[in-house]
């Protein structure tokens, strides 16, 4: 049977907002000193705002008709800020969707084959649009019809308030390596780190290349590895990581179902909190 500190330890950190998915966690999160994270919705809000719309030989409003129809069959927090930070006036008729995991949609709208998504998925499907349009800083949703580019729409997401100052704790705390890995572009990735004094970042990943990444650190001798992922596209690293933390608030249902660990409140702080906890709750198990 269970000792009963361990109950008391699930208590507590049920009490903060930490829900873990068996009390051998509260162990483990104690052993770790690699801490892995997504960006989006991890260290950011996850709450994108519609930046600016550019079109390409196409109305504005048939342009946003297409783009809208295809997001709204998205859960992804890019298609929630299009759909909410947009007008559409015409809902299209969508047939067949394919989600293509850390690159975007293909599906029909209109009997006409839309693209929605970032520049790997244009090139997937062997449709050219502008250089110009990787220089932009910001996110960009790219949309082709009919193999044609149709233009684009820039969206910004905000770090989370604690995220700095987690970071900080966190190392303080004895986390010796934390690296973060997007399926972003690079360039926000990169920017994003930097603003948190995170020196080791990898952007533009699809989900296997963060599960890949993480393998290879858990076969470092001496790693524990803790992902930490809103949960959109993450749940395959979060069942191979040591500890898979989940931010419960706008994570996708799969993703909370493999996690080890979920943050309800979302607050990164709360790693910090769990890992105080497991060595409270050990102290009076052993
Ligand atoms: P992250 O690792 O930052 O959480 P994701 O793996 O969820 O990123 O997505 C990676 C990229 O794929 C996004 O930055 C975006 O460019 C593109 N993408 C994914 N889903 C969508 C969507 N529904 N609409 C537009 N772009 C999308
Ligand atoms: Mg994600």
């Amino acid at each position: 049977s269970v000792p009963l500190g361990y109950f008391g330890g699930l208590g507590a950190a049920s009490k903060k907002g930490i829900l873990f998915k068996g009390a051998s966690y509260l162990d483990t999160i104690t052993k770790i000193n690699t801490l892995v994270m997504d960006k989006t919705g991890t260290v950011t809000k996850g709450v994108f705002t519609v930046q600016e719309i550019e079109t390409n030989g196409i109305e504005k409003e048939e342009f946003l008709n297409y783009l809208v129809a295809l997001e709204k069959k998205s859960t992804h927090p890019i298609a929630r800020a299009i759909v909410e930070g947009t007008a559409s006036t015409q809902n299209f008729s969508v047939g067949e969707v394919k989600e293509i995991s850390g690159k975007g949609l293909a599906g029909k709208v209109n009997s006409k084959n839309v693209l929605v998504g970032n520049a790997s998925l244009l090139k997937q499907y062997k449709v050219d649009f502008p250089d110009s349009i990787l220089n932009i800083v910001d996110t960009v949703v790219i949309v082709a019809i009919d193999g044609k580019y149709a233009g684009y729409v820039t969206v910004a997401d905000e770090l989370k308030e604690d995220a700095k100052e987690s970071i900080l704790q966190l190392r303080k705390y004895g986390i010796n390596k934390i690296v973060m890995l997007s399926g972003d572009k690079d360039s926000i990735t990169q920017k994003v780190a930097n603003d948190l004094g995170i020196t080791e970042a990898k952007g533009a990943l699809l989900p296997e290349d963060k599960l890949k990444e993480v393998e290879e650190l858990k076969k470092q001798l001496g790693r524990k590895v803790a992902f930490v992922g809103d949960g959109i596209n993450d749940a395959p690293v979060l069942a191979v990581s040591d500890v898979g933390i989940a931010m419960g608030g706008l994570g996708s249902d799969v993703a909370i179902e493999t996690a080890d660990v979920v943050i309800q409140t979302d607050q990164l702080s709360k790693i910090l909190t769990g890992i105080k906890i497991g060595k409270s709750t050990r102290n009076v198990v052993w």
